[in-house]
């Protein structure tokens, strides 16, 4: 079989399966339409002369990006233009929740029900050539899942119905296909919303960059080139003089090739009374050109961060924002007295680590940022231990630093900036979870389940005798 004895005699259109049997007489096809053919019509090949295609009995649930929200169709009629995208019109239909008088039941067990939408639902569109569908909505065919209902004479679980005549019964549960249907839009979840997602108009960074656009444009460092995702703009959120001052180094560092770094990070636990804005700080100085307490101070760079604290983590960050300052092609001596960066270090960049193995570290959203761009970079960067308050000038000195840090604004990498990444969980809408997903809710699960312990109320005769306060729970 070839395309040519489906399609209509110019070519353009898919002949609908009457008109194929004409076209091949010899090959004497019988029966119904075959499964291969529907397929066919159903893809998003032109189908049929008017190249308007009504199919009969089609069901489907596609993800609405802009209201967040699965919307239910019978198809009425699929419109395919020829240079275009196919668009799907269809009766709205709308679940019904109520429908199932039984209680307590899990998403699953509830008997699928849905009913066709009054209207005024916010999703209709003007639809002319059927006018007896109260809403009718429209989607992309390719964004389209197809589900089966069962036939009308059939009622799933009648015992359980309040029935309604207009009622249709879906074979697979809803709950079902609204996680196909929100799965299959590929949803990214975005930037956490407590940082602010766009910059104002005409802010400080704004004129900052119209004002270097020139650097900007043709950088040898790829994280000064405004056209990268890569751009230093794009990589964080929030405090936007950490990020000017960051720029402003990586130009000074732009004719440099040789580098000595010398990090530190900072963690204090929060202290309400107190004026500082964060508990989390780090700071780097560069050593190359410059000798312990005499000349010039070394050129430096210090930031806050807000989420997840730990001292880890600004370790990381210092180590991260070292590398992003520097041009393509450098040699980088970073010495740190964290020990567990320097492991994790070898751990992310060896090629051999799995995807897998990375995303289980903590902090990896920053160490998959410095995996990508030590390679695309083609950065040298080698890691040295120092002891930690050992009298070492350089040490002490970022130490100092990242102290004074503390009274800063803090900012966080924008994870849909990453490359490779598809969707980034965030929890409870305030930042993204950049650890170990699976003993990241079984630490909720836990403090849940305990909880729900100390709140059972037939255990009450214990605790009103013991208050809370006075047990020793890890002794217990
Ligand atoms: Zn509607």
């Amino acid at each position: 079989m070839f395309m040519d004895q489906l399609a209509s005699i110019d070519g353009s259109y898919l002949s609908t399966w009457k008109d194929v049997k004409k076209q091949n007489p010899k090959a004497n096809f019988k029966g119904p339409t075959p499964k291969w053919f529907q397929k066919l019509e159903k893809s998003n090949i032109i189908a049929a002369e008017t190249s308007n295609y009504r199919p009969k009995n089609e069901w489907t649930i596609s993800w609405d990006l802009v209201h967040q929200c699965e919307l239910y169709g019978k198809t009425i009629e699929q419109q395919n233009d020829l240079y275009d995208t196919s668009l799907t019109y269809q009766t709205h239909y709308i679940p019904v929740v109520d429908a199932d008088t039984r209680s307590n039941l899990t998403p699953k067990k509830v008997t699928p029900t849905l009913q066709p939408c009054p209207g005024q639902c916010g999703h209709s569109v003007p639809f002319s050539s059927d006018l007896r569908p109260k809403c009718v909505i429209v989607s992309l065919t390719s964004h389209l899942i197809f589900f089966n209902v069962h036939a009308k004479k059939f009622i799933p679980n009648k015992q359980f119905l309040k029935l309604e005549k207009s009622f249709i019964f879906p074979v697979t549960p809803l709950h079902t296909l609204r996680t196909q249907a929100f799965t299959f839009s590929k949803h990214r979840l975005i930037i956490p919303n407590v940082l602010p997602s766009t910059v104002p108009i005409l802010s400080t960074l704004d004129s900052y960059l119209n004002v270097n656009s020139e650097i900007f444009n043709n950088s040898i460092n790829l994280n000064l080139n405004i056209s990268s995702s890569l751009f230093i703009n794009n990589i964080f959120v929030g405090n936007r003089d950490l990020i000017i001052e960051l720029l402003e180094i990586a130009k000074q560092f732009l004719l440099w090739k040789n580098f000595i770094f010398y990090t530190d990070g900072s963690f204090s636990s929060l202290d309400v009374t107190s004026s500082t804005q964060t508990q989390m700080d780090f700071a780097w100085i560069e050593t190359a050109d410059a000798t312990p307490n005499s000349g010039p101070p070394p050129p430096s760079y210090k930031g806050a961060l807000s989420f997840n604290p730990s001292s880890t983590k600004a370790e990381v960050y210092a180590l991260l924002t070292a590398i992003i300052a520097v041009p393509d092609n450098s040699e980088l001596d970073v010495f740190t007295d964290s020990l567990n960066v320097i492991h994790t270090f070898y751990v992310v960049t060896n090629k051999l680590t799995s995807i897998r193995r990375i995303l289980k570290c903590n902090n990896h959203l920053a160490w998959r940022l410095i995996d990508t761009l030590i390679t695309k970079k083609s950065l040298i960067v080698r890691l040295h231990k120092v002891k930690a308050h050992s009298n070492d000038y350089w040490n002490d000195m970022a130490d100092g630093l990242a102290n004074a840090a503390r009274q800063l604004a803090p900012y966080e990498i924008n994870p849909t900036n990453l490359p490779g990444s598809l969707m980034t969980p965030i929890w409870a809408s305030i930042a993204p979870i950049d650890r170990d997903i699976r003993k990241f809710c079984h630490n909720l699960t836990d403090a849940y389940t305990f909880d729900q312990f100390l709140g059972n109320p037939s255990l009450s005769p214990i605790f009103d005798r013991f208050p809370l306060p006075s047990i020793h729970w890890p002794l217990t």
